[in-house]
């Protein structure tokens, strides 16, 4: 069997969908992207393509080899998520060459139902409480929310109280049997973030997500050594050698995204190196249902798995959903906040392809916001 054919998809609201055909007929899906870059991975994607087109799908592990480093310069978020998607995908076709979902491939399960949480985005502690709410109602046992919007590089005693209120707000909905887990999203200096978390200790949060920046890993040993709330960081690490640093200074979750740090093979390697230093998984994604599905076939296989992000009802996406591109709906039908383990072949997912590839003829064009603060600098977003 040989690939016959690499094609991307620019999808709303903000995705990058990528199709590998063998001469077999055997189709498998991926989702390379870096939102608010999907143009470039694609043509990251495109370029890599010269070299899989005419090569044996199922030699996975040494095409993740050559995809990575055979160009020399490595790395990134560009070349590591191009790489991530066509690993997707060629994951997708073992699955469906060998009749097995792409967890039985690397080992078989370890449990059977997978927790994920809900996003809640609400501004107002009012609207948090009424969300949270919303969240429960609907069967999640966890949820996650941002800690702050713009934020001054040194927090404000208005503005770190204002964080408290909102954590405080959503602990009040969820009872001490459910967990909020908080977003810094690298908003927050060293500093404010060391601040806040002393704060937010007596809430018991879930975790605190990215209270550092990527660049300022050097300060993490400090930050977790002083923080009362476990820390958890990767959704802008790619690769194992970028998760060491983090997981030896003591986070404890590890957040690798399965469509940028190099798909399945990657963050499978990922998981097992944060079993060594204790840390949990917690894969990062409010992206598509690609990613999503290969986040489930990895949380099923992972002894050391903590809880799945997923991107239902998330602010960020608009004109289309998870569910939006999906001939059956089924395998993210969740029940009492769970996701149920399926026997169905590769990812577990069936593509409607021509949905897809109407939706790529109108494409999109998705940026984050540009913040500013009130000087008229670059703040965080
Ligand atoms: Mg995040």
């Amino acid at each position: 069997m040989k690939i016959a054919r690499v094609e991307t998809f620019l999808v709303p609201p903000r995705w990058l969908f990528c199709r590998i055909e063998t001469d077999e007929g055997v189709v498998g899906w991926g989702e390379p992207v870096v939102e608010g870059r999907a143009e470039v991975v694609r043509t990251a994607v495109d370029v890599l393509a010269e070299y899989l087109v005419g090569q044996d799908p199922l030699r996975i592990q040494d095409h993740w080899q050559v995809l990575s480093k055979a160009g020399f310069y490595r790395g990134g978020p560009v070349l590591s998520s191009a790489v991530a998607g066509i690993d997707q995908a060629l994951w997708d076709i073992a699955g469906k060459t060998y009749g097995a979902p792409v967890y039985a491939l690397l080992g078989g399960p370890v449990r059977d139902t997978v927790r994920v949480y809900a996003w809640v985005g609400g501004d107002e502690p009012a609207r948090i409480a009424e969300e949270v709410t919303a969240q429960v109602e609907a069967g999640f046992t966890a949820v996650k929310m941002n800690a702050a919007g713009r934020t001054s590089p040194m927090t404000t005693p208005a503005e770190t109280a204002a964080v408290v209120a909102r954590v405080a707000a959503a602990r009040d909905a969820l009872g001490p049997h459910r967990d909020v887990a908080v977003d810094f999203h690298g908003r927050f200096t060293p500093a404010s973030a060391r601040r806040v978390l002393q704060e937010l200790g007596p809430l018991h949060p879930l975790f605190a997500e990215e209270p550092l920046l990527p660049e300022h890993g050097h300060a993490l040993p400090g930050l977790v050594a002083a923080s009362p709330v476990p820390i958890a960081t990767g959704e802008r690490l790619y690769g194992r050698s970028e998760f060491l640093p983090a997981l030896a200074a003591g986070i404890a979750v590890a957040q690798p995204d399965l469509s940028h740090a190099g798909g399945i093979s990657e963050v499978h390697r990922i998981a097992s190196l944060a079993e060594t230093y204790g840390a949990q998984l917690a894969p990062h994604c409010p992206l598509g249902p690609i990613a999503l599905a290969a986040s489930l076939q990895i949380a099923f296989c992972t002894p050391n798995f903590l809880i799945q992000e997923q991107s239902r009802g998330i602010h960020y996406n608009r004109e289309a959903d998870l569910l939006s591109y999906l001939v059956d709906t089924e395998p993210f039908r969740f029940t009492e906040g769970q996701a149920n383990r399926a026997e169905l072949p590769g990812l577990g997912v069936t593509v409607d392809e021509n949905a897809v590839r109407a939706a790529d003829r109108s494409g999109h064009a998705w940026r984050n916001p540009l913040w500013r603060h009130d000087d008229g600098s670059f703040a965080e977003w």
